[in-house]
């Protein structure tokens, strides 16, 4: 079960053209972490010092996952996902020594990125002196320190929506050291991401992206999904019964009617907290 624990994907999905927005943060994944797997050699020639570990942070669903995984494939790495939750249900001693396997196994399967997600779950507490919670966490610290990026071809990316309980021991220099904001998307950023939702379904020739993006303030990308998600499903119901259509596309019309019952899932105030 330990080896379940510790499974790896490669990730053919997701690239960089299926993020829609956050050019700033691709820039800089590009340079802090996809070079450390592009041009390795360069990097230890000139002696560059890089990053182990990239913690992302912000509201839920503005594509902390996704950017992950494009980095993975971007750098043609292994992707390996572990959902820290799920590893803190381990019996006590399983966690720590499941911690030590996953890095074991990122450097066989090398080049390879951990991806730590809701990393704010390792310090959930399981006794009230939050012992087992420390523990963990030192854990992790040896394995970091242990961790040479370039020569072993393993980088950490982290991910959170609650950036405050993470102790500062994880993020001081040379162990998750990087720390980036993803936002929430921008009117013009929405209808980059709506383009992207869009690749893969069928808008019809009315769709006006720039008026959907005006109107979905405070939508995050997985909100702007659900929208899109629901407007096809009104489409598909106006389309049930008429069998002589047969370009059956998602309406401007069908997007409006979608923004009367999906709202934004992250509240102003949620937002304010980072
Ligand atoms: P959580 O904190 O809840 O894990 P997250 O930030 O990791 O959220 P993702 O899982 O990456 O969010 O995003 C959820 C879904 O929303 C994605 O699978 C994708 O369909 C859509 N999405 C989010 N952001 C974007 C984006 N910038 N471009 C395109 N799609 C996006």
């Amino acid at each position: 079960s330990l080896q379940e624990k510790a499974s790896v994907e490669k990730v053919e999905s997701v690239k960089w053209s299926d993020i829609g927005g956050l050019d700033d943060v691709k820039k800089m994944l590009e340079e802090s972490v996809i070079w450390i797997y592009k041009h390795a050699d360069a990097l230890q020639r000139l002696g560059i010092k890089a990053t182990k570990g990239v913690l992302l942070y912000g509201p839920p669903g503005t594509g902390k996952t996704l950017l992950a995984k494009a980095v993975a494939t971007e750098s043609s790495a292994h992707f390996m996902p572990v959902s820290i939750p799920e590893l803190i249900k381990c019996e006590v001693g399983e966690s720590e020594k499941a911690i030590a396997n996953i890095f074991r196994i990122a450097i066989q399967c090398s080049p390879c990125i951990i991806f730590l997600d809701e990393l704010e779950a390792i310090f959930g507490n399981r006794d009230s002196s939050g012992f087992l919670g420390k523990k963990l966490v030192s854990q992790l610290l040896l394995e970091l320190d242990g961790l040479n990026a370039v020569d072993q071809g393993v980088v950490i990316l982290a991910a959170t929506n609650n950036p405050e309980v993470i102790d500062a021991s994880l993020l001081r220099p040379g162990r998750l050291d990087k720390h980036v904001y993803i936002k929430p998307p921008t009117p013009e950023e929405r209808v980059s991401i709506l383009k992207v939702i869009g690749n893969r379904m069928n808008f019809a020739q009315d769709m006006n992206l720039e008026e959907i993006a005006l109107k979905t303030e405070h939508y995050t990308g997985a909100d702007l999904k659900a929208l899109i998600q629901k407007a096809a499903f009104l489409a598909f119901k106006r389309y049930r019964h008429n069998k002589s259509i047969t370009e059956k596309n998602i309406c401007h019309d069908d997007v409006l009617e979608a923004i009367e019952q999906i709202k934004c899932s992250v509240s102003i105030d949620q937002l304010e907290q980072y």
